[in-house]
């Protein structure tokens, strides 16, 4: 069975790139019945804090990422890791090394200056184990010296590094703490890890990894680092580029499951296909389809997925994406009545709104209450003979049954009685309605707001 994990460090909020590898992880195992688990590596204490992990947490959730289980602290992990350097000195693969820090950089000097390798070899790997001094010490691994480490790259084929240029990593600190590369190595092991999606910034480490593995004769999960995302100018994602957490994208208002197809797409490809849904996102999602250049971060592109998918979610689930777009704003939630009447002008909007706020724009008569306040724009179309026109019409649709046809019916015949084209009887109705002179239709809004509503918001303006 698919294990995949997703091993955010918690030193910030969640960019747009971890999300994207997470997406990737989970995709994987979604799609082959496999888990999906969560590690937080929260190891370097200085800089890792339970916000960021809150943060991160929260910027899977609203992604749609669900994990398996309990995500795992690595820190909390940590005996585990010292007992697994201590089976490593036990079987041979690894050694105490009693150099200081001040002997390593004198070694790396005269190395340099004598223009030879840098690499420091420890004297301690070959000593006698019977005869070592009772000082600090790391744990070394005993790499070997001659040959190479080969990835096996699922993305980038076989990535090979000479063993001669490698050193013999710590794995232990002399303060007894694991290393990062341990301990990694370890909760991936000790997780079931089959397979291990990641960002190519970490492909040497994978060669690295790889002996450890080997030292304890453990399996190998499967590799596939990923090109980083770069921005629309070819260089790597920043801040200059503008939007890099995964929670502004959220606040911009892009719909989460249009992220989800968005990001998919970021770096992977499925023939032709550029709009799909969750569950052909799953059924097509493979290693295979991952391309080796860096996909470039296109916001044009960003909008017309958001586009796609607001003009095809059924109305609970923009409702859900609402929901969860103001509290990625901090707005209030929508009470009963307004969702109410969003939900029932939805239909007639999101065929033409790109991202949620905008959709949010166009339905702005539904979320105020009265009394409604009129922009000055609107107001001029509120003159004397406007305001009559809107007590006419609240006479005539009183008493009438409140349906579409009857209410343009009504507008109509009052139009015509005035000589009037609709436009000029729609004016006043919109300012009434919605304080707008920019608006829904107005008889969808009619519909969306009911009867009551609607009637008591003419009567506010009419004469
Ligand atoms: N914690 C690492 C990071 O945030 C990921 C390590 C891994 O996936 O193996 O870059």
């Amino acid at each position: 069975p698919v294990v995949t994990r997703f091993a955010p460090s918690p030193t910030g909020y969640l960019h747009i790139g971890g999300a994207r590898t997470a997406l990737f992880n989970w995709l994987y195992a979604r799609g082959r019945g496999g888990k999906f688990l969560l590690r937080i590596e929260d190891t370097d204490r200085a800089r890792s804090t339970p916000e960021a992990t809150e943060a991160i947490l929260q910027g899977l959730e609203w992604l749609g990422l669900d994990w398996d289980g309990t995500p795992v602290s690595q820190f909390e992990g940590r005996a585990r890791h010292a007992e697994v350097a201590r089976e490593m000195l036990a079987n041979g693969s690894a050694y105490k090394c009693f150099s200081t820090a001040e002997e390593i950089e004198s070694f790396r000097e005269k190395a340099k200056a004598e223009g030879r390798s840098t690499l420091f070899l420890s004297p301690w790997r070959d000593a006698d184990p019977a005869s070592l001094p009772d000082a600090p010490h790391v744990i070394r691994l005993k790499a070997p010296r001659t040959g190479e480490t080969v990835v096996h790259d699922a993305v980038q084929g076989a990535v090979t590094f000479r063993n001669d240029q490698l050193d013999d990593m710590v794995l232990l600190r002399s303060d007894g703490t694991p290393t990062y590369m341990l301990a990694v190595v370890v909760d991936d092991h000790d997780m079931g890890v089959t397979h291990v999606i990641r960002g190519d910034d970490h492909l040497t480490n994978a060669a690295r990894q790889i002996q450890i593995y080997q030292a304890m004769g453990w399996e190998i999960p499967v590799f596939a680092h990923i090109p980083l995302i770069h921005g629309e100018d070819g260089k790597k994602l920043s801040k200059r580029h503008g939007a890099v957490g995964l929670h502004e994208f959220a606040a911009m208002g892009y719909p989460a499951a249009a992220m989800r197809n968005y990001l998919a797409r970021l770096g992977w490809s499925h023939g032709d296909d550029e709009l799909f849904d969750d569950a052909q996102a799953r059924e097509w999602f493979d290693l295979a389809g991952i391309g080796k250049a860096p996909a470039r971060l296109d916001f044009k592109k960003l909008e017309h997925v958001s586009g796609w998918y607001i003009a095809r979610m059924d109305d609970a689930e923009l409702m859900a994406e609402i929901a969860a777009y103001r509290t990625a704003t901090g707005a209030a939630q929508l009470d009963d009545a307004q969702s109410a009447r969003l939900a029932a002008v939805l239909p007639a909007l999101k065929a033409k709104a790109k991202t949620l706020p905008a959709l949010l724009e166009q339905a702005h008569f539904a979320l105020i209450s009265r009394p409604v306040a009129v922009e000055e724009k609107a107001a001029a179309a509120l003159d004397t003979v406007s305001r009559g026109i809107l007590k006419e019409l609240t006479a005539a649709v009183q008493h009438a049954s409140w349906g579409r046809d009857a209410l343009e019916a009504a507008a109509k015949a009052i139009a015509e009685s005035h000589g009037l084209g609709l436009g000029k009887v729609a004016a006043p109705i919109r300012a009434a309605l919605a304080g707008r002179s920019s608006t829904p239709s107005v008889f969808d809004m009619m519909m969306a707001l009911g009867r009551d509503e609607t009637l008591a918001r003419l009567q506010d303006q009419a004469g």
